[in-house]
């Protein structure tokens, strides 16, 4: 794979954000950071759209904000690249979900973001043999499947959500194989799948295959790029002149008592402020990268346990042209044995009046499962669009893989429910102690998306404000 190059897309936010560092460069290398005004200072862990989100309301009521942020760009799991003009490829957040009640787009149109529905041209499925599966005949067979998952499940367990056992697949395998071949063997291996990952099936089958087209219709993609949400908020923040950001600052220890908490860096620095909002996100929670001191309650640390971070990485390919089916607005393959996951491929040049020959490939991994390292994964999805288009394929021209597994200000993609956890896990992570306040996405009733990541912030900010008794005006 020789050909292979790896440029460094531009970065949206970096320069943004440089230029502001620059500002606040004394600021930055301070030990301690003295507030302006004799107003509460509330410190921020995190520079993701909860952090943001929490921060624009705190300043909207005249409260001083010090954002800390543990690498050098802002966005957390929101990070847009450029990978040349008006290009935006997404390496986190993809889609906008459900246009009813969300939030997030007023917040998008507020800021100019052009948003599009996710409205599906022809889609197609694909085994790892590059053949294509006649999804007419595979739906017809997923609905049989899910009937006898779900008689199964009923049988067996008192709710839908449990594991298949070995037992019950050789069962479901038996009463498949009088069916299509091929077929058959695509449908074993999602048993496998859903004995591994536990997920919900019925979510699965609807969404992957699209039996359930409203649910697909109801995302959205946004053409230019999430991270002009992020810098939308710096923005309003920046303008009330009482927001502070000190970035590439890794809090590995956080003291919170009666009268104020403090913060240290992995670099020796330390910060004070009134309140504290963490919005340290589960896998980091999980990995006890930050040491609380106090430690935080046993109810707490149980329910971080409790809850799993889900693995979804991108591996971009961008081409000169493109060559495969372009009425495809994205296709599926639907078992890939080394992963032992879904692949999705959005077509980005489906969406798009400029040339785009830029595939994003969805790739989803347990947690613990290692991850190949980038040409070997390049490569092999690489040969995949080779079995599938023979005559047209052509060669690679840049490619770029996420690794949200191992980032260590992430360790995950986002939050999910394993097996024995529930609603409440996520209510007690939210629960505040004292002058430590909870946010994220896994804080919220409705985790994992942007969505709960904005909600979970505005809500931390009211409760900073309830807690501490601010109760300034708001600014025009
Ligand atoms: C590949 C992928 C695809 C996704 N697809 C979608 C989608 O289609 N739709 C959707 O709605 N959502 C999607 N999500 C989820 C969405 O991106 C997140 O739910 C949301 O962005 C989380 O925001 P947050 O503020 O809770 O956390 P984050 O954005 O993770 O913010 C936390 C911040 O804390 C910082 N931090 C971590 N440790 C430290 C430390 N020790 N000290 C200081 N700072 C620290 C991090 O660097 C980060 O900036 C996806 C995520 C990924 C990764």
């Amino acid at each position: 794979m020789g050909s292979i190059k790896t440029s460094i897309p531009h970065n949206l936010v970096k320069d943004l954000l440089n230029s502001y560092l620059h500002l606040k460069q004394k600021k930055h290398h301070a030990v301690k950071v003295e507030t302006e005004n004799d107003k509460p200072r509330i410190m921020i862990i995190g520079g993701g759209l909860s952090g943001f989100a929490a921060a624009k309301e705190l300043t909207r009521h005249g409260i001083n904000v010090l954002m800390i942020e543990a690498k050098n760009r802002i966005g957390g799991r929101i990070e847009t690249v450029e990978f040349k003009d008006n290009a935006y490829v997404e390496l986190g957040a993809q889609f906008l979900h459900g246009i009813k009640d969300n939030a997030l787009f007023e917040v998008c149109a507020s800021y100019g973001i052009e948003v599009k529905p996710y409205t599906r041209g022809d889609w197609a499925i694909y085994n790892m043999n590059g053949t294509q599966i006649d999804k007419n005949k595979l739906s017809d067979l997923v609905i049989q499947y899910k009937h006898l998952l779900k008689s199964l499940s009923m049988e067996r367990h008192s709710d839908n959500t449990d594991r298949f056992t070995a037992e019950d697949l050789k069962n479901l395998d038996s009463k498949l194989s009088n069916q299509d071949d091929i077929l058959s063997s695509d449908l074993g291996t999602l048993a496998k799948m859903i004995s591994i990952k536990e997920l919900n099936e019925e979510k699965l089958f609807e969404y992957k295959l699209g039996v359930n087209k409203k649910e697909s219709e109801s995302n959205f993609l946004v053409m230019n790029g999430f991270s002009k949400l992020i810098i939308g908020l710096l923005e309003d923040v920046r303008n009330t002149g009482l927001f502070q950001l000190v970035s590439s600052a890794q809090i590995t220890k956080l003291d919170y008592t009666q009268d104020e908490v403090i913060a240290y860096t992995r670099n020796g620095e330390s910060f004070n402020a009134d309140a504290v909002i963490c919005t340290l996100p589960l896998g980091v929670l999980k990995h006890h990268e930050v040491e609380f001191n106090p430690p935080l309650p046993h109810e707490k640390v149980e329910a971080i346990n409790k809850l799993e971070t889900a693995i979804q990485n991108k591996v971009i390919l961008e081409f000169d042209e493109v060559f495969w089916n372009n009425e495809l607005s994205h296709f599926v393959v639907l078992y890939d044995p080394t992963y032992q996951a879904w692949v999705d491929v959005l077509n980005l040049q489906f969406f798009h009046q400029d040339k785009m020959p830029i595939l994003v490939l969805s790739v989803y991994s347990n947690p613990g499962q290692d991850f190949p390292d980038d040409k070997y994964i390049v490569n092999h999805f690489v040969n995949l669009l080779k079995r599938i288009y023979p005559d047209t394929f052509r060669p690679l021209k840049n490619h770029w893989v996420t690794h949200w597994n191992d980032d260590p200000f992430a360790f995950g993609s986002y939050s999910y429910h394993p097996k024995g956890s529930s609603l409440e896990d996520n209510s007690e992570i939210a629960k505040p102690i004292g002058r430590l306040i909870f946010a994220g996405e896994h804080t919220h009733r409705s985790p994992s998306n942007m969505q709960a990541a904005y909600l979970s912030g505005l809500e931390s900010a009211r409760q900073v404000i309830e807690q501490l008794n601010l109760l300034y005006t708001a600014l025009p």
